[in-house]
């Protein structure tokens, strides 16, 4: 048995996997406002089933470091940050065309502390990948992030900031490829426009397609230029059961894994699709959503699991608590411990609930059409001349940089999240700051760089499809290893449990 007790066998393949599990204390009380399906509320529900499940202790529990304005402006305007960062409730009547603007105003309210929000969903998933990145954990959790419909410049479907795209590029310092998977009802559509014409970012999203929101994610669109067949998308109709979903998630995503090979996987696990969500139409049930994690985790590959919709929010932390016990191996018990919100579970208090009886209106032969119809796409991946299958370049050489350089990324070193608990282990030892850098000038497709200058991290290209704001990640960036430091650091938060 190893020493470290964040790892556990997982269920089936005996395989142990570390886990880090980020969550903000402060996350459950912000409030989009009277009647907005939009609950994060419902990310204390789960943190509450976490802890009176017992999981907590089984994994390295961390407040993220909120993501500062310059984090956030690796993928966003700068003066949509600003926006984001200076509005208030107060302030809205003075600001008309900037709301208009950035498509903040309805969908997604102006609320108090509405950039404290971002900072730390998005601080969440950018601090989860950074642990992947420097291997302290297999899997890294961040249920308040998902949010997969912001843009660029623009809020969009209740979603702010797109911490996915930030932490993906944050993958991309060390990973060759990224796969991001999305099983979220709605399309997937500010990440696959942010790499829609990469190929170093595979985007897979399966949604509910046709008169739904927000109206992207046609089976033929596919990718663009260099990325033209790393975009694949599974539209889905009306009340797809456990079995049909099943029948298209495992060969596609099956294939996905031997041809796309990544490094890193990002699974966003909106919890719309579930049966019974007040805005979902779907009817999957918990077990039938979580065995997409299973399978995901069974390749054994670093994985980010990060939250998404969910509105039923009783289902969500239901539905996010068990994928978190899948997450580390563990089955959970039925029946429900006692917690403070052990009402909203009646009458049953059980950790399931049945699928409804509705019509699935994806019958066989299209699911059939469907499936045959994206594997055919694989496969012309596979066989695509150019697709950069390499290795990392062997070019590659460490250097150790001067300890007192200054390192805008210093705050996403592998401590820069505090930890919430003392019950779990310290990291590895000592790391030094090292760095990479790369030249490939065959391909065009690294750049040797001797700046961290934004431009190289993130070179915007306006692309000629009708997609924008597309993001081609161009350089291998460095990982931002640096010192370790002293995390056992105990927050005294009385919400904490
Ligand atoms: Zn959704």
């Amino acid at each position: 048995m190893e020493s470290g007790g964040n790892s556990l066998p997982s269920g089936s393949d005996g395989v142990k996997r570390k886990v880090s599990y980020f969550y903000d204390p402060e996350v459950g009380n912000y409030y989009y406002g009277q009647g907005h399906p939009m609950k994060p509320h419902r990310i204390r529900m789960t943190h509450a089933l976490l802890a009176h499940y017992g999981l907590l202790q089984h994994m390295q529990v961390l407040k993220p470091a909120p993501a500062k304005d310059r984090d956030l402006c690796k993928f966003h305007a700068d003066d949509y940050v600003d926006f984001l960062r200076g509005i208030t409730p107060e302030a809205q009547q003075d600001q008309l065309r900037q709301l208009k603007r950035f498509n903040v105003g309805e969908d997604c309210p102006v609320f108090d502390g509405l950039y404290s929000f971002c900072q730390t969903y998005a601080g969440g998933s950018v601090g989860g990948a950074v642990k992947l990145n420097h291997g302290v954990c297999d899997i890294a959790i961040n249920w308040a992030g998902g949010l997969h419909h912001a843009k660029k410049c623009e809020a969009s479907g209740f979603c702010y900031v797109n911490d996915i795209v930030l932490a993906i590029l944050e993958l991309l310092k060390v990973h060759e490829r990224v796969l991001y998977v999305d099983i979220d009802i709605h399309h997937g559509d500010g990440v696959e426009e942010a790499f829609y014409a990469t190929d170093r970012v595979m985007t897979v999203s399966f949604h509910k397609f046709g008169d739904y929101f927000p109206g992207t994610g046609d089976i033929r669109d596919i990718g663009y230029g260099k990325g033209k067949y790393y975009s694949l998308n599974v539209p889905l109709d009306d009340g797809i059961d456990d079995e049909s979903y099943m029948s298209l998630f495992k060969p596609i995503m099956g294939k996905v894994m031997e041809v796309f090979r990544p490094g890193a996987v990002v699974l966003q696990c909106g919890a719309d699709s579930l049966s019974g969500d007040r805005l979902g139409c779907f009817n999957l049930s918990i077990k039938g959503h979580a065995e997409c994690v299973k399978y995901m985790r069974s390749f054994n590959v670093p994985l980010l699991m990060l939250g998404g919709g969910g509105y039923t929010i009783r289902n969500v932390a239901r539905c996010w608590c068990y994928e978190t016990g899948v997450a580390l191996g563990m089955e959970l018990e039925d029946k429900m411990p006692q917690h403070e919100y052990y009402e909203y579970f009646g009458p049953d208090y059980t950790l399931h609930v049945a699928p409804s009886n509705m019509e699935n209106k994806n019958f066989r032969d299209l699911l059939d059409d469907i499936r045959s119809k994206l594997l055919d796409n694989l496969s012309k991946l596979q066989h695509a001349p150019s697709v950069p299958f390499q290795e990392r370049p062997p070019d590659t050489e460490l250097h150790q940089r001067d300890e007192d350089q200054d390192d805008k990324d210093e705050r996403w070193g592998p401590d820069s999240d505090t930890e919430l608990d003392d019950y779990s282990n310290p990291v590895p030892g000592r790391v030094k700051r090292e760095y990479i850098e790369v030249d490939r000038n065959d391909s065009g497709n690294y750049h040797k760089h001797s700046d961290r200058g934004r431009d190289l991290d993130m070179p915007f290209k306006e692309n000629a499809s009708s997609k924008v704001s597309v993001v081609v990640p161009m350089a291998v960036d460095e990982p931002s290893i640096k010192e370790e430091q002293d995390i056992s650091k105990e927050v005294s938060d009385q919400r904490l449990r």
